[in-house]
């Protein structure tokens, strides 16, 4: 018997994971290509074909059926017409980049475009901590903040594929410029680089904290992880800097309760990693935030399906598309 797959492409800036996923959401093969961002667009799309044919092309030899492709995108795109708009990570920033046309071209797949954390989130739904529940909200927490909202059993996306874009809700009405144009935006705040900003202003104003020993004085090497370590160890300044992140977030998700009112709330992405402090002090500012909805009535819990995430929601993102006749 044929066995039907989907093929899950995670483009990132650094790394892209090609994978195949069965209509169970298991991973059933990946690889892991650099992707070189550097480069024109048309050759990184030409890398990322070329290593997902050659999956397929065993895939097909050992009796299964690759039925269509999804793709992640770290950024804006019209996920209607399949373009790139911007994306603002990459040193090329991708304008008006056409990767559906390009890759259904290389792969003679029908192929699906989406926003990377909108995939983490059906993936979620799907196959992971949300599977018991008929709505709820992610947010992801990395070198930006995504997030993604699931309503009614579905992912939805908006008229431009934009719901769930929580890093850009404002926490502070004058604070600080945000990447994106505006003021005081959650990202400013909570994201991993404002996180590592926060740390260097303490370093630079010879604050009496622990990472600077743990960098061995080498500024450049202070990331989330360090500061999330310094925190375990007690250390003051790494504890006040993960609670505001996650007092922000808490803040941010109380406007976002009283607008989706979900049963759950999932917390994933890299500095989620920095752990049990950080989901404490997201829970503190809901708590302080929301009193129209019973705090305690909304679950609040970890991702499940950690680094294969965003492969097996872009697979299964390209097959309910499939399903639903819009691609193919
Ligand atoms: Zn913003």
């Amino acid at each position: 018997m044929v066995k039907t797959v989907f093929l899950g492409i995670d483009l990132g800036g650094t790394n892209t994971k090609v994978a195949l996923v069965d209509e169970e959401g298991m991973v059933l093969e990946r690889s892991i290509i650099p992707t070189r961002a550097v480069r024109k667009a048309e050759e990184v799309v030409q890398d990322i074909a070329s290593e997902a044919a050659k999956l397929c092309k065993r895939f097909e030899e050992r009796g299964f059926k690759v039925q269509a492709a999804g793709i992640g995108i770290p950024g804006l795109i019209d996920w209607e017409e399949g373009v790139c708009l911007l994306l603002p990570n990459f040193p090329n920033k991708w304008k008006d980049v056409p990767i559906r046309k390009w890759l259904e071209e290389e792969l003679s797949l029908p192929v699906a475009v989406i926003n990377d954390v909108r995939a983490i989130t059906l993936a979620e739904k799907r196959f992971g901590a949300g599977k018991e529940v008929q709505s709820l909200v992610m947010v992801a927490i990395g070198t930006g903040i995504g997030g993604g909202v699931v309503l009614n059993g579905d992912l939805y996306i908006g008229k431009d594929g934009a719901a769930g874009e929580f890093g850009h809700l404002t926490v502070e009405p004058n604070g600080l410029r945000c990447g994106c144009g505006s003021w005081g935006c959650l990202e400013a705040y909570s994201s991993g680089p404002a996180m590592v900003a926060q740390a260097l202003r303490a370093l630079v104003h010879q604050s009496d904290t622990l990472i600077r020993d743990m960098v061995e004085n080498d500024f450049s090497r202070v990331s989330p992880k360090i500061i999330a370590e310094a925190a375990q160890k007690g250390d003051t300044i790494a504890v006040e800097i993960i609670e505001r992140a996650g007092y922000y977030i808490g803040q941010a998700l109380s406007c976002i309760c009283v607008v989706v009112n979900p049963e759950m709330i999932v917390i994933g992405g890299g500095v989620a990693q920095a752990g049990e402090l950080l989901f404490k002090s997201i829970e503190q500012g809901l708590r302080e935030r929301l009193f129209i909805i019973p705090v305690d009535t909304i679950r609040l819990v970890p991702a499940q399906l950690g680094m294969d995430a965003g492969a097996i929601g872009t697979a299964t993102w390209a097959k309910e598309r499939l399903e639903k006749g819009v691609i193919g």
